[in-house]
């Protein structure tokens, strides 16, 4: 079977030179029970190192079968222990978490067998060893006797022509110990056993060769004075026994299967409920960190659109689409209810040109100011207070986060308000009755809306179409601009208007009073015109009395002044534009698509805005943080999981003891952690989901992910899945490192 022949094996440390063995002879067979004994450093390791190929050796020569292996490669001997070598260790060499059965299952998987079809062989052995009631408990929860029982059923299972045992009871008590000893005698029958014991008494009696060590030599070889009738009264009385799964087959091992692995990645991933935790937890990190990398990486896009400031379009939300005729004309009823059902659309905003206006909110404690907006939403979702039943009532809508004032709403409701225009030429008291809060959904949104019936809505409409419009006079045939603010009141009598002082220039007697004026607007939906008699000017001296005001003569001195209905017929229109909301921030592209089909002009602001800075040079800056950041993740998991798997070492030098290569077992990882870091993908998509439909609320998480669409879910799963392979890959070299072969009979 194996033949040495003056094998000499040296150890080369820090430049002195050990004699492991030298010119070690001998010969041994199937069938034999060899036992090598010799004091401490004799070298009696690393014979049995060498004759189980764990150990190169240096001069001399070994023959397996006949087969010279002096120009053996790592993979030969590789392949030589697979086929030949079972091995026993003083520390057993278990896999802890795995039960019994799952020890011993372990060494047929490796082989290649299918886990289906190798219950009753495994059962069987398991009897052998008299374990039969420990099948399905844990290897860390036996003694040391069973756990060697375990290690010799292992060896049993892999059925290998050749067992090595290195002081297989130097962990054991003296009863256990015997045990062992005959279960080992047994497996000698038909096969080698080669044990290495400092304790040669308990061996004696089954011994049928002792090979004596000193200083790397062989000293004595001496077949033992057998008492042949022990023996043979032994193998008769276990005879029936152990025919069964220990038979010794012609060995033309395989390697271990896909479902094997796939089984054995499982089996890890669960086995352990506090390692299965703990992974989980550091996985969710990952995932969480990468995402918040990326979001933050796609949502610093966004800020950057967001930050681009544009003359035309206070109210900025990326969802805006704002529609018009193409020829200028109204947008009809029939219109104006498509778009409301037209899919991807959320709501639309009639006033639209209110929604540029910015108007104020003046009180005696605070200064507020917010977009105009209509009352279509409930109740419920107003946070105190009540719906406006007057047109001088208001809803007030504020930051819920953002507003440390939210926290005194009272003072809101209870206080006394003055609405002022944008242009803050009218002013009027208002009341607050409710209080709305929202979420902001982006993080540049700090603006507040004043929610407020359709009457004032339309006021302001009117006061903004004011603004978007030239006003000239023709006098004499000729155009002239006048830039003055134009205010209805009711204390102009129709027809009529009041001018500034400044007006009297204007004509050739120097009095503007008694004169008519055409007062043209235009604007680019529509042009008119109406003709009024000038009757008073406003002086410092009259202006209370003429308009009943409060105010200051400079704050009314630049303004004409005509009649509500005067003021209404020029102003007072029906809705050009109208905003179109989308439903999905992602579905913008589509909707303005679709609205273009419909023959709609179309402006979309998540488009429309105008950089203050180029996008570029952010995002030149934002690439290498991003990068760092993953970078950081990857190696914060990498580490905390090498901490969390640092048993795995052994384990993995029991599956390559074992036979299954460093591919294979890396396989065996990298499906552990893909289980882990799915389950964390799935916990993480629940816990998202429902951040963004509102049932958690958690503003930061919802203020990142609103950005991200199917296609940026997909870059997540990649990313992580590629990480996490990383990890695996990174992982199994770095254990291999310190279990490759060479250092593995340190540990033995
Ligand atoms: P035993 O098992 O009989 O106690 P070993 O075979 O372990 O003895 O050791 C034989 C000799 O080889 C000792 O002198 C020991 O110091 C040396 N030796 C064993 N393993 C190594 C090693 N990995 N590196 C260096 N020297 C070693
Ligand atoms: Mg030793």
């Amino acid at each position: 079977m194996i033949r040495l022949q003056n094998v000499s094996k040296y150890y080369y440390k820090k430049g002195i030179i050990a004699n492991g063995i030298s010119k070690v002879s001998m010969e041994l067979k199937i069938g034999e029970f060899v036992v090598i004994t010799g004091e401490s450093g004799s070298g009696k390791s690393t014979l049995l190192n060498v004759i189980s190929g764990l150990d190169s050796y240096e001069e001399g020569e070994m023959y397996i079968d006949g087969k010279e292996t002096s120009h053996f490669t790592q993979d030969d001997f590789e392949l030589y222990r697979k086929n030949y070598i079972g091995n026993i260790f003083q520390n057993f060499n278990l896999v802890a978490g795995y039960t019994v059965y799952q020890n011993i299952e372990l060494a047929l998987l490796a082989e290649g067998k299918e886990s289906d079809k190798i219950k009753v062989q495994i059962n069987e052995i398991i009897d052998r060893v008299g374990l039969a009631e420990y099948a399905n408990t844990k290897a860390s929860k036996l003694s040391g006797g069973q756990k060697q029982r375990v290690a010799i059923a292992r060896a049993l299972a892999k059925a290998s022509p050749i067992i090595v045992a290195d002081e297989p009871t130097g962990n054991l008590d003296v009863k256990s110990a015997a045990e062992i000893v005959k279960l080992l005698s047994e497996l000698a029958k038909d096969r080698l056993v080669v044990v290495v014991t400092h304790n040669f008494e308990q061996f004696e009696k089954y011994a049928t060769r002792q090979i004596k060590m000193s200083d790397g030599r062989l000293i004595e070889d001496r077949k033992a004075d057998v008492n042949e009738t022990v023996i043979s009264e032994n193998i008769e009385e276990k005879s029936d026994k152990s025919v069964s799964g220990g038979e010794v087959r012609n060995r033309e091992v395989g390697d271990i299967l896909s479902k094997s692995k796939l089984k054995l990645g499982t089996r890890n991933t669960f086995n352990l409920i506090g390692k299965f935790v703990l992974l989980l937890v550091v996985f969710v990190f990952l995932l969480e960190g990468v995402a918040s990398q990326y979001a933050s990486f796609k949502a610093s896009d966004n800020t950057a659109e967001n930050m681009g400031t544009n003359n035309f379009f206070l109210s900025s939300s990326d969802e805006r689409i704002i529609v018009k005729n193409k020829d200028n004309s109204p947008i009809t009823d029939k219109q104006y209810n498509d778009l409301l059902k037209k899919e991807g659309v959320d709501f639309v905003v009639k006033q639209d040109l209110a929604l540029d206006t910015m108007i104020y909110i003046e009180g005696k404690e605070d200064n507020l100011s917010g977009f105009p907006g209509d009352l279509s939403f409930s109740s419920d979702e107003l946070v105190a207070g009540r719906m406006p039943k007057a047109d001088d009532e208001v809803v007030f809508e504020i930051n819920r986060g953002r507003s440390a004032r939210g926290k005194n709403l009272k003072q809101y409701l209870n206080g006394t308000w003055t609405y002022t225009s944008d242009d803050r030429t009218k002013t009027k008291p208002i009341k607050i009755v409710g209080i709305k809060y929202y979420d902001s959904n982006n993080s540049m949104k700090w603006e507040s809306t004043v929610h407020m019936r359709p009457t004032f809505l339309e006021e302001i409409k009117s006061e903004n179409i004011q603004n978007n419009s030239t006003v000239y006079a023709v006098l004499d045939k000729k155009e002239i601009a006048i830039p003055n603010s134009i205010v209805s009141s009711q204390k102009v009598p129709r027809g009529k208007m009041y001018v500034p002082e400044d007006f009297d220039g204007m004509f050739k007697n120097g009095r503007a009073v008694g004169n008519k004026l055409n007062l043209n607007i235009k604007n680019i939906y529509f042009k008119d015109n109406t003709e009024l008699e000038i009757t008073n000017t406003i002086t410092s001296k009259n202006f209370k009395n003429l308009l009943g005001t409060s105010d200051t003569f400079d704050s009314v001195s630049h303004n004409i002044y005509i009649n509500q209905d005067d003021y209404n017929k020029l102003y007072k229109r029906p809705d050009y534009q109208m905003s179109v909301y989308a439903k999905d921030v992602q579905k913008v592209d589509l909707l303005v698509k679709s609205l273009k089909a419909d023959g709609y002009e179309v402006v979309d602001l998540k488009h429309a805005k105008t950089m203050m800075f180029d996008t570029a040079i952010l995002k030149i800056v934002q690439v290498p943080f991003t990068f760092i950041g993953l970078i950081a993740v990857f190696f914060i998991c990498y580490f905390v999981i090498k901490l969390i798997l640092k048993s795995r070492s052994s384990y993995f030098s029991t599956l390559r003891v074992l036979g299954i290569d460093k591919n294979d077992i890396n396989r065996i990882l990298d499906i552990e952690l893909l289980i882990i870091s799915h389950i964390a993908f799935i916990l993480c998509g629940i816990f998202t989901a429902l951040v963004l439909n509102g049932v958690i609320v958690i503003d930061t998480i919802s203020d990142t992910f609103k950005h991200l669409g199917i296609f940026d879910y997909v870059a997540l799963y990649v990313i992580v899945i590629a990480m996490t392979l990383l990890i695996s890959k990174r992982f199994a070299k770095a254990v291999f490192k310190k279990t490759a072969v060479g250092n593995f009979r340190e540990e033995v």
